[in-house]
This record gives structure tokens, C-alpha cells and sequence, in this order.
């Protein structure tokens, strides 16, 4: 079939607002990888330079009178697939007036400076009416796509285009059931040694070690190379960058860079003949997370892994490591147990973590609760799915980012990774019964190859739901994660 003219041309206009994204990706990096301290406020000026540029390209009449010829051509399945997804993002971007998005942007950057001194004092009430402005500006920017929805399912489609909320609600509220009694449960055995966690080993040591895993297990370092970062975190298609941070001692470190080695192993596996359009980007934000929660828990923490890696590593970090157990290292490593913070947090209670942020989040922006109730409304969920209270909000309310960047909606995707990502990984297992036994002799090319296959090949071609339906045979669900949760850990704890 000759190319749609129209068709040509949309995809030539999208491609300058992906690239200029990607710029902006890449100042951010040098941000956090590079940059002298002395130069964040030209930072600032270069990175919303090149934001407003793209997203007046992106917003230009022109994309918008090609989508209209587009309704009526013919085209191939990706093609209708490219439209569908530019429509999606074209139509919601011109929604939102360039005023509200200017001052969200403004008063994000601003809050973000507050927050981080908040933090540090532990004080709610410095950063409480930046968030109340924030929360006011994001109802706007709901109301704005869409008057006649609920807010919180806006903001949370910004992030998982095609997923009505209440299937998310309804798969986190069955993992929130499970896990409250399971992690109880858990609390009443005996605890593992877990003094390999804590083992001192210099950053360069650990860094030459990294790579060496993020390498085996196929990230390809031809187009990307690891650095270290305050906080870990990926760039996307065409460079794919990764950084980690060895304050969290050598197993959490490696594990960071086996997480984030999942999410650049999905960008650089997106089919690149179609860069710059939704055929090669990432298909959802759940979608994303379960890239690097199927590498970093159902590869990373698992016993055919450290098999193969466990005496490498102890070569590596010799003497640290000496006469370490393969079975010691891995209950070491999947060690349960409630804590204050988010990042911090077990395989297990790091979902109880983000399902109390959703709780909160929906209340906030529906205008149920009001944020100078919010510390108080924190403490006492904290208290009720995990069972402690935060000393202070430094611990507590104050301790992530994400709302002071006006991210909600944000969070549930976490947890819905995990979830995906049991499903990817039960999967493949049937698919290839030998999957682990290779893992043990330190060959990861068959996973990988098969989420290439079944994930990154196809970008954003299909809603999350059908993405997983087509991968695994049924849709996004809980119980394959529940029931994953619940083996593995009656089983390393032994009841
Ligand atoms: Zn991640």
C-alpha cells in the first residue's frame, strides 16, 4: 500500500516533539550525572526552553487538521495504531490552556525548592500551600481534558492511557487484602541474617561490578553506559542511559541497577525503524514498571540468579562476602519487614506503601480530604497496613517527591508493574520450562528474547489490557501476583 501523504507528514511533525523530549531527558541527566551545582539556574532556562518548544510543535493547528484527513484514510494496522495513540496525546494537550500549564510548571519548580526544605526541617506546614496550590491547579487541568470525569482517573490516564480507574482500584484492593494478613503473618517468624546487606564495599568496586551484571543480563552498554545519581533512574529510546547509587550497601545497589537495567532493556529494545512515533515508545507506565520488576525481583532475587552470581560476586568483593550461603544471600535479600520509607521498602510491603499514596491521592483530588489534614490522615493509615507510625513527616508525609512535581496518578503504577510483571514472568516460564536452569549457567538471552518478542516489539501499539492479554492470555490481574507473593514467602520463611 503507498503511504498516506497526510499519514507521511504527521509522522515527520511528531518526530521533532519526541526528539526535543528526548533532549530535554538527556539535560536531565547531566542534572543529576554532571552538572556544577552553579549551573542549575541556566539548567532551568535551557530545560524549559526546549519543553515550550516542543510542546508548541506537538500542539501546532497543522497536526491537528492531518489528524482529520487521517479519520477517513486507509491504513495499515500500525499506522491506525500511530494516529489513534498521536490523537490520544494531541487531543488532550490542546485541552489544557497554555496558561495553566505554564503555571503549573512554575509553581511545581517552586514547590519542589520548598519541599526539599520542608523535608530537611520536618516541617508540613512550610510546603502545605504549595500543595494546596498544586492540588487546585491539577483539579483545573482535569476539569480542562475533561469536565464530566472523575479528576483522579484524568491524572491517573495521563500515565495509563486506556485503563478505566476502577479496574486499577480493584486490582490494588485485592493485593492490599492479601498482603495486610500475609506480611502479619510473616511478622510472627523468626527474622534472616541480614548481615550481608551491610557489607562495605568501595563505590568503584561495586560500580566495575554493575556493569559487568547489567551487561550479562543484556543491557546494551554500545548505546548507554551507567553513572551514579542521588536517585536511580533510566533515560529513554536511541541513548539509553541508566545511573544507580551504592548508599543502600552492595545487594539493594545491584538490585537498583538490575531494576533500572529493566527499564533501558525495554527502551533499547523498541523497534527503532519507528523512532519517534508511539511505535517506539513505551507502552504505559505500568507497562514500564514491569520491565524492571520482572529483571530486579523475578530474576534479581532469585535463587537460579545467585547461583550463577553469588561466587562471582564474592571475587569481586573479597574478602566482604567469605563463606556467604547461596540460601543465607537470598533470604538475606527478600528479608520482609514494615518500614517508614517508600523506597526503602521490601518486595512485599512496598505495595502497602503505594496503595496507602492512592488511598490518600484520590481523597486529595476528589476534595475529600483536605491537605492540612493530610500528615494526620497519613499517620494513621501508616498505622493501619503496616502497623507503624512515623516519628515525624520527614518519615512520613514529606518523604517523596512526586506531589511536589504534581505527579498523581502516578503511584498505582507501581504496584500495577509488579503485578504485570508475575503475569509476564509465570508465563514465560511455561513457555520455556528451562528458563531457570539457564539463568543458574548465567545465560539471560532467552527472557530477554522473549520479552522482546512479546513487549518491547510492539511500543505503544496496544493498550496496556491488550498488550498483556496478547502476552500472557488474559488481562492485567492480581491473583498470579498474589499467589506468587504468598509461595514465595511461606516458603522462605517456612510456614
Ligand atoms: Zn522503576
Amino acid at each position: 500500500m503507498a503511504t498516506n501523504k497526510h499519514y507521511t507528514e504527521l509522522i515527520k511533525r511528531i518526530r521533532a516533539p519526541h526528539i526535543l523530549g528526548s533532549v530535554g531527558g538527556l539535560l536531565s541527566w547531566d542534572q543529576e550525572v554532571m552538572m556544577p551545582a552553579g549551573g542549575a539556574d541556566h539548567r532551568a532556562e535551557q530545560s524549559s526552553v526546549v519543553a515550550s518548544l516542543g510542546h508548541e510543535l506537538f500542539t501546532s493547528k497543522r497536526i491537528g487538521t492531518l489528524l482529520k484527513k487521517l479519520e477517513t484514510a486507509v491504513l495499515d494496522e500500525d499506522q491506525r495504531a500511530v494516529v489513534r495513540e498521536v490523537k490520544r496525546d494531541y487531543e488532550r494537550a490542546v485541552k489544557v490552556p497554555q496558561s495553566l500549564v505554564e503555571e503549573l510548571a512554575r509553581v511545581e519548580s517552586k514547590a519542589q525548592v520548598v519541599w526539599i526544605d520542608a523535608k530537611a526541617k520536618s516541617d508540613f506546614s512550610l510546603f502545605a500551600p504549595y500543595l494546596e496550590r498544586i492540588v487546585d491547579l491539577k483539579r483545573q487541568y482535569a476539569k480542562a481534558i475533561d469536565p464530566a470525569a472523575d479528576p483522579y482517573e484524568v491524572l491517573f490516564q495521563d500515565y495509563e492511557a486506556h485503563m478505566p480507574l476502577a479496574q486499577a482500584s480493584a486490582n490494588l484492593r485485592d493485593i492490599r487484602d492479601a498482603l495486610v494478613p500475609l506480611i502479619k503473618r510473616i511478622s510472627m517468624m523468626p527474622q534472616p541474617d541480614t548481615k550481608v546487606l551491610r557489607a562495605d564495599i568501595p563505590d568503584d568496586v561495586q560500580l566495575a561490578f554493575n556493569k559487568k551484571v547489567a551487561g550479562a543480563i543484556g543491557y546494551d552498554f554500545s548505546k548507554g553506559r551507567l553513572d551514579i545519581s542521588a536517585h536511580p533512574f533510566t533515560t529513554d529510546a536511541g541513548d539509553v542511559r541508566i545511573t544507580t547509587r551504592f548508599t543502600d550497601g552492595p545487594v539493594k545497589s545491584l538490585l537498583s541497577t538490575i531494576h533500572e537495567s529493566g527499564h533501558a532493556m525495554y527502551e533499547q529494545g523498541l523497534p527503532e525503524e519507528h523512532y519517534g512515533t508511539p511505535l517506539c515508545s513505551a507502552g504505559s507506565l505500568s507497562i514500564h514498571e514491569s520491565q524492571s520488576r520482572l529483571w530486579e525481583n523475578h530474576v534479581g532475587r532469585a535463587r537460579p540468579f545467585w547461583k550463577h552470581f553469588l561466587p562471582i560476586m564474592q571475587k569481586a568483593y573479597a574478602p566482604a562476602l567469605a563463606g556467604l550461603g547461596l540460601d543465607t544471600a537470598v533470604r538475606a535479600m527478600n528479608v520482609v519487614k514494615p518500614g517508614l520509607i517508600r523506597v526503602n521498602a521490601d518486595e512485599a510491603t512496598y505495595n502497602l506503601h503505594i496503595i496507602l499514596r492512592f488511598e490518600l491521592e484520590k481523597e486529595l483530588i476528589g476534595g475529600r480530604l483536605a491537605v492540612r489534614d493530610l500528615p494526620a490522615a497519613w499517620n494513621a493509615k501508616m498505622q493501619e497496613l503496616l502497623g507503624i507510625t512515623p516519628a515525624d513527616d520527614a518519615q512520613g508525609v514529606l518523604q517523596d517527591v512526586h506531589w511536589s512535581c504534581g505527579l498523581f496518578g502516578y503511584f498505582p503504577t507501581y504496584s500495577m508493574g509488579s503485578m504485570i510483571a508475575a503475569q509476564l514472568y509465570a508465563k514465560a516460564k511455561k513457555d520455556m520450562p528451562d528458563l531457570e536452569s539457564r539463568f543458574e549457567r548465567g545465560d539471560f538471552s532467552s527472557m530477554l528474547a522473549w520479552l522482546r518478542r512479546n513487549i518491547h516489539a510492539h511500543g505503544r501499539k496496544y493498550p496496556t489490557d491488550e498488550l498483556v492479554r496478547r502476552a500472557t492470555g488474559s488481562e492485567p490481574r492480581s491473583d498470579e501476583y498474589i499467589a506468587y507473593l504468598t509461595e514465595k514467602f511461606s516458603a522462605l520463611y517456612g510456614f
